[in-house]
């Protein structure tokens, strides 16, 4: 039997300079190049006669080497030309600057050629892949099949790649062991293990590929979710928190107090809040809403009932604008029922700051807000009963972590305005609760999205100097602060002094995350007081601010803008009662950049936008799975295999009943799986060795 740990260096083809490239891209063992999974395949199948082929298509002919010669254009570029051939045609091969592809073919030659064709005054195949008949071989690599496309650096070469994989497969893919029990293989229908990866990477057909990739895809769903459900049955287990009492005088006076009526969504939320709240066991809860549901009375909710329990609650955001407007929001509304808040964020004077922890530790603050500023060493809480964490994403799980372990076991509430649909959830923060805010307050006006191209931006300006005559506000957001040399993009201090130019009659704000705390404290003041009509911004404004006269949010480049960031920007108009614009200005290029403006004019549904937005960037990128400690998905794609996700779920939790720490002879694979991939801490299998 022959090792799959031993090194690539001994496959056909791999000296010491490939071996360094190919441990750059994470290559080290004959394992890891069988688990190299292309990015895609093409067909290149179906082989055509010559006077079949069309301009412009990729085509795939076998002919004959008629004759060949090389010339040097008038720019000096070398041209070698193949005049090539079948029964029905002839058609030129082309190459260039690649002299020595003059040695590769001799006159009579029978070849298979797959590239793109060109017309010129001949049909011409210009630097097509090419396969070398011998006659005797008829397992083709590069032609004639569906062939792999790697994902590779451009230091390496396809065809060298695909050869050296085409040795690896046929010499090792045998030596693969199943690592799924046979009852559960059968039970899905699944491809075996070596057969999988034999045909993801050289199929015998499309639908051999797609079982294969169906195999591997199952895979990769149940180890993340054996994993995920292991997590969760051992916090389930352990831990002791804090028990609240739900009723209360404080709790009584803060809810007669609220200026409005809560949704059914948010009292809905709330009543799943206190039951967590009240249990022993320490509330590990996601709240998703949309942005403008109204989440942050619902954590205060959560806030104060910490306080009336005589614990102490903390807020933390990830800006500064953002845990300043927390602060003056919710001390606004709870100053009167002699609650204490205290704002803790970064650049406070040494002095002050010593105060203000001071408070902390001696429990004078009830409720604690502030940014990052409350992990640090140095905050010691009196008695932390409940922790929230607001746009919990822009957050990594250090951070999370860190502010939990201020105390023994404090309830954490997360928020987040990404919210994605429950099933995915639960499957993706399999070790929290998850609670949905779906509906927005009352009585909100609706919200245009409109995409202006780059020539008709001073419309855009027009229009937001309409509506601030009519007594609205308006942002306009740039991708950068300051001008470089380096790109020709808009930069929002320039377009400060521009706009500033061009409508002498507006007060024209500026705010950018250069500036001091205090200053932008300031203007944030001064745009929620409207004495500031216009605000230039960088992406600072993304999360959370809420001024509710805004109706105008112009976004600049907004191709250079992620999908959710551009509906978070969204999300700071339309608050009021008032008709909104969100006008997107934009010339974009990427495929990416256009499905990401065609799906902000598309929908307003935060839903539907991340959904969009995990397509278009992966969940890798989306939920930045490093961060929440979840192994990484080569090929599986959370929404485009929603349904092999579900039942790679159900497995995954039935294993788990069945077998708790994988000890059965026949899980044994799926536990060392788990083991190289999750943290045995993580996982609690550690009391089997
Ligand atoms: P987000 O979910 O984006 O954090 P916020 O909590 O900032 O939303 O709420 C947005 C605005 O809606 C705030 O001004 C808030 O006071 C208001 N709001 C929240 N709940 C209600 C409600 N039930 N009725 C009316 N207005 C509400
Ligand atoms: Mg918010």
């Amino acid at each position: 039997m022959k090792d799959l740990k031993v090194s690539a260096r001994f496959v056909k083809g791999v000296g010491p300079s490939r071996l360094n490239i190919l441990n750059r891209l994470g290559i080290e063992t004959i394992q890891d190049l069988l688990y190299c999974f292309p990015r895609r395949h093409e067909d290149r199948s179906r082989i055509k006669k010559v006077e079949e082929i069309r301009p412009w298509n990729f085509e795939t002919i076998k002919v004959k080497v008629l004759t060949f010669g090389e010339r040097v254009s008038k720019k000096g570029m070398n041209i070698f030309q193949v005049a090539v051939g079948d029964s029905t045609g002839v058609i030129h091969a082309t190459w260039f600057n690649q002299p020595y592809m003059k040695d590769k073919f001799k006159i009579g030659q029978e070849l298979v050629l797959y590239g793109k064709v060109e017309r010129y005054i001949y049909l011409q195949i210009n630097n097509p892949e090419y396969e070398i008949l011998t006659g005797t071989k008829e397992d083709f690599v590069h032609i004639g099949r569906i062939v792999p496309i790697y994902p590779l650096t451009e230091n390496l070469n396809q065809r060298w790649f695909r050869n050296i994989m085409k040795f690896t497969v046929d010499n090792y893919v045998d030596e693969i062991v199943d690592i799924l029990p046979f009852e559960m293989r059968k039970r899905n229908n699944l491809m075996i293990l070596k057969e999988a990866v034999r045909n993801i990477h050289f199929p015998s057909s499309d639908i051999v590929l797609k079982n294969a990739k169906e195999r591997i895809i199952f895979d990769e769903f149940l180890i993340l979710l054996t994993g995920i459900a292991l997590k969760r049955t051992s916090i389930k287990i352990d831990l002791t928190g804090y028990s609240h009492k739900l009723e209360g005088d404080l709790i009584q006076k803060f809810k007669k107090s609220l200026a409005f009526q809560l949704t059914k969504s948010q009292l809905k939320v709330i009543s799943e809040i206190e039951e967590d709240m009240k249990s022993q066991k320490p509330m590990n809860r996601l709240l998703q809403g949309d942005v403008g549901s109204g989440k942050t009375i619902v954590a205060l909710y959560g806030l104060m009932l910490t306080v009336q329990n005589g614990y102490q609650g903390a807020l933390m955001a990830p800006t500064e604008i953002l845990a300043e407007q927390h602060y003056r929001n919710i001390n606004e509304m709870v100053k009167s029922l002699g609650v204490k808040v205290l704002l803790l964020s970064g650049d406070l004077k040494e002095e002050e700051r010593s105060r203000r922890r001071h408070m902390i530790e001696i429990g004078e603050a009830d409720i604690v807000i502030g940014t990052h500023a409350l992990i640090q060493e140095g905050v010691n809480f009196k008695k932390l009963g409940l922790a929230v964490i607001d746009e919990q994403h822009k957050f990594g799980v250090m951070q999370r972590a860190l502010l939990k372990a201020k105390s023994e076991n404090p309830d954490i509430l997360v928020m987040t305005a990404t919210p994605i649909p429950r099933t995915l959830a639960l499957t993706v923060y399999g070790d929290m609760d998850v609670s949905i805010i779906d509906e927005l307050p009352p009585g909100r006006g609706e919200t245009k999205t409109l995409y202006f191209e780059e020539k008709n931006r001073e419309k855009a300006y027009k229009l937001a100097e309409g509506e601030i005559k009519i007594g609205r506000q308006a942002y306009i957001v740039y991708p950068i602060i300051d001008e470089s040399e380096k790109s020709d993009l808009r930069a929002a201090i320039k377009m400060h002094k521009d706009l500033s130019v061009s409508f002498p009659d507006l007060k024209i704000g500026l705010l950018h995350g250069r500036m001091k705390s205090k200053e932008k404290e300031d203007i944030m003041h001064d745009f929620k007081d409207r004495k500031i009509d216009m605000l230039v911004s960088t992406i600072v404004v993304e999360v959370g601010v809420d001024v509710s006269n805004a109706s105008v949010m112009i976004v600049e480049h907004a191709e250079r803008f992620g999908l959710s960031q551009l509906h978070q920007l969204r999300g700071r108009i339309g608050r009021g009662k008032h008709l909104s614009y969100c006008i997107l200005v934009s010339e974009p290029k990427s495929d990416d950049a256009k499905h990401r403006i065609s799906a902000m004019l598309k929908t307003q549904d935060g839903f539907k936008i991340a959904e969009e937005d995990l397509e278009i960037r992966g969940p890798g990128e989306f939920f930045g799975t490093k961060q929440h400690g979840l192994p990484e998905l080569k090929i599986a794609n959370i929404i485009r295999d929603k349904e092999i996700l579900e039942i790679a779920k159900t497995e995954a939790f039935d294993l788990i009943r069945r077998d708790r720490f994988l000890r059965l002879p026949e899980n044994r694979l799926i536990r060392d799986n788990l083991l190289s991939k999750f943290s045995k801490e993580d996982l609690a299998l550690a009391s089997v060795g």
